[in-house]
C-alpha cells in the first residue's frame, strides 16, 4: 500500500531513504532547512568502507581524547563545556569504549557496510544515474614502527572478521603510489570510493524526475499529533501531512527528537575537507595512519579530510586545524604543498555520532509513525544506502534485510 512519507533531512541518509521508499511505490517528500549543497554529505572523503569496522568508542580513545583536548591542532578534540546532553553522551561513550563493545559492534558494522556497498554497486550496474564509484581498495599507510604494529593488530582483527587485507611493504607501496613517503601500508581490498558532491547532486535530480517532492530552505519546527501518531510535520513555511515520517536530520536529529519526546544521544563531530583541483599524482584512497587524515582521488580532484571536533552544532572554521591537515599532507606526500588559496576554500561538516558506534535505525516505541535514521558518525556515507533500504522495508511492512535490534532508538533509555 502506498503511503505518504515525509523525510526530514536531505543528506545521504535522507536521499537514500527517499530512493528506496520510491522504489517501494510510496509518495515521498524530503524537507531540508538548507538548499542541500553543503554539510557532512558533501564534504566527506567518499569512502565506502567495509574496512572501517572499529567503532569510535574503542579502548584508549577516552584517555587519548582527554590528552588531545588541550591541543588546539589535535585531530580529536572535545570542547569542554557545561551541557547535560554532552555529559550523558560522554558517559555512554565511555561505557561503550571496551573490548567487548568493539567485538560486538564490529560484526554488526561489517554486515551493514557490506550490505550498503552491494546496494551502491547495484545502483551503478542498473545505471540509475551517472556517478563515480571505483573499487580500488583503501591503503592504511604508516610511517613509524609503532603504527605498523598498531595497524598490523587491526589488520589481523579485520581478517578474523572476514575482511580481505594485505600487507604492502615500502617497495611495493612505492610502485602503487609513487608520491607517498611511508614505511608501508595495510591494503583493504574490498573498499570503494566515490565523489560525494556529484553523487548527491545526481541523486537529488534523479529523485526529482521520479516524482519525489523537495521542500528546501524549509526548517521543520514542530509536529501535529493525534493520539500517538504524528499527522503533520510543521515547517517555518508549511504544514505537511504524512502517514509516516523519517528523522534523517544528521547532527540536528536530537533537537527534532526532543520535540517528539524521544531521547536521542547524538553529538556533532566536525570534520574539514580541502580539495586540490590539480594533478597530484595520487592514485589510491588512503588514510595517513599516524595523522588520522583521509586522502581521496575523486573525479577530477583530490580531497584531503580530517579532524573530529566534538564542539556542538556550529560551522566555524578552525584555521589551525585546517593548516594541520595541509601539514599532514606534506608529511606523507612531500611533493604536495597545499596553498593558502586552497586552504581558504575549506569546508566543514558535522558527523552525527552515537555513543557506541552504531547508528539509530528504526521506529521509536513512543510514537506509531516516527522513524529515525541517524547517528552514523564517521560511516554515514558508507552506510547510507543500507540505512535507506532498511527504513523502506520497515515502512513497507516487509521483513528487514538485517536484524534491527542493535540499532534500536531506545537502547540508551
Ligand atoms: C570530513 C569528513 C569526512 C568523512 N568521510 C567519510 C567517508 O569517507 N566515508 C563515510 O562513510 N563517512 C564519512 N563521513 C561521515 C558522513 O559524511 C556522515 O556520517 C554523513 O554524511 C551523515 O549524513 P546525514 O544524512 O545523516 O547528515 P547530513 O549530511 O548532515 O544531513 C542532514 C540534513 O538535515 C537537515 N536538517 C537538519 N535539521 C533540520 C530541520 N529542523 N529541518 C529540515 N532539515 C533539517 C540539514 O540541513 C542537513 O542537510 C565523513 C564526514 C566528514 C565531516
Amino acid at each position: 500500500m502506498s503511503k505518504k512519507v515525509v523525510i526530514i533531512g536531505g543528506g545521504i541518509i535522507g536521499l537514500s531513504t527517499a530512493y528506496f521508499l520510491l522504489k517501494e511505490g510510496h509518495d515521498v517528500t524530503v524537507i531540508d532547512q538548507s538548499n542541500i549543497s553543503s554539510g557532512a554529505s558533501f564534504v566527506n572523503a567518499g569512502f565506502i568502507s567495509p574496512s572501517h569496522i572499529i567503532p569510535l568508542a574503542a579502548p584508549g580513545v577516552v584517555s587519548t581524547g582527554i590528552k588531545m583536548m588541550f591541543n588546539s591542532a589535535s585531530p580529536f578534540y572535545i570542547k569542554p563545556r557545561f551541557n547535560v546532553d554532552l555529559f550523558k553522551w560522554l558517559w555512554k561513550f565511555n561505557k561503550s569504549a571496551t573490548e567487548k563493545n568493539v567485538e560486538y559492534a564490529s560484526s554488526i558494522i561489517k554486515d551493514l557496510n557490506y550490505f550498503s556497498l552491494q546496494l551502491f554497486q547495484e545502483m551503478k550496474e542498473n545505471n540509475v544515474f551517472d556517478f563515480h564509484i571505483e573499487k580500488k581498495g583503501l591503503l592504511m599507510a604508516y610511517q613509524t614502527s609503532k603504527f605498523e604494529d598498531k595497524e598490523g593488530c587491526l589488520a589481523e582483527f579485520s581478517k578474523r572478521k572476514g575482511l580481505l587485507v594485505k600487507h604492502i611493504n615500502k617497495e611495493k607501496l612505492k610502485e602503487m603510489e609513487p608520491e607517498i613517503a611511508a614505511k608501508g601500508a595495510f591494503y583493504y581490498l574490498d573498499d570503494a570510493h566515490t565523489t560525494p558532491d556529484d553523487f548527491m547532486r545526481g541523486m537529488q535530480k534523479y529523485l526529482e524526475t521520479q516524482g519525489v517532492t523537495f521542500l528546501v530552505n524549509e526548517k521543520v519546527i514542530d509536529f501535529e499529533q493525534s493520539s500517538s501518531r504524528i499527522t503533520h510535520v510543521v515547517t517555518n513555511k508549511n504544514e505537511v501531512s504524512c502517514d509516516e515520517f523519517v528523522v534523517a536530520a544528521g547532527s540536528w536529529s536530537p533537537l527534532i527528537a526532543k520535540k517528539l519526546g524521544v531521547k536521542l544521544l547524538v553529538q556533532a563531530g566536525k570534520g574539514y575537507r580541502i580539495n586540490l583541483h590539480r594533478e597530484t599524482g595520487i592514485n589510491y584512497p588512503t588514510i595517513l595512519a599516524e595523522l588520522n587524515t583521509a586522502v581521496s582521488p575523486m573525479d577530477g580532484f583530490t580531497r584531503f579530510g580530517g579532524t573530529m571536533e566534538i564542539a556542538g552544532i556550529n560551522s566555524g572554521i578552525n584555521k589551525i586545524r585546517v593548516q594541520k591537515i595541509a601539514k599532514n599532507a606534506k608529511m606523507f606526500y612531500p611533493n604536495i604543498s597545499i596553498t593558502e588559496n586552497e586552504m581558504s576554500n575549506v569546508a566543514c561538516g558535522l558527523r552525527p555520532i552515537s555513543p557506541d558506534g552504531l547508528p539509530f535505525i528504526g521506529r521509536s516505541k513512543k510514537l506509531k509513525n516516527a522513524y529515525f535514521a541517524t547517528g552514523h558518525g564517521m560511516m554515514g556515507w558508507s552506510q547510507g544506502h543500507a540505512t535507506g533500504k532498511l527504513i523502506s522495508e520497515l515502512i513497507s511492512d516487509k521483513k528487514t534485510s538485517l536484524n534491527l535490534t542493535p540499532f534500536s532508538i531506545d537502547r540508551f533509555n
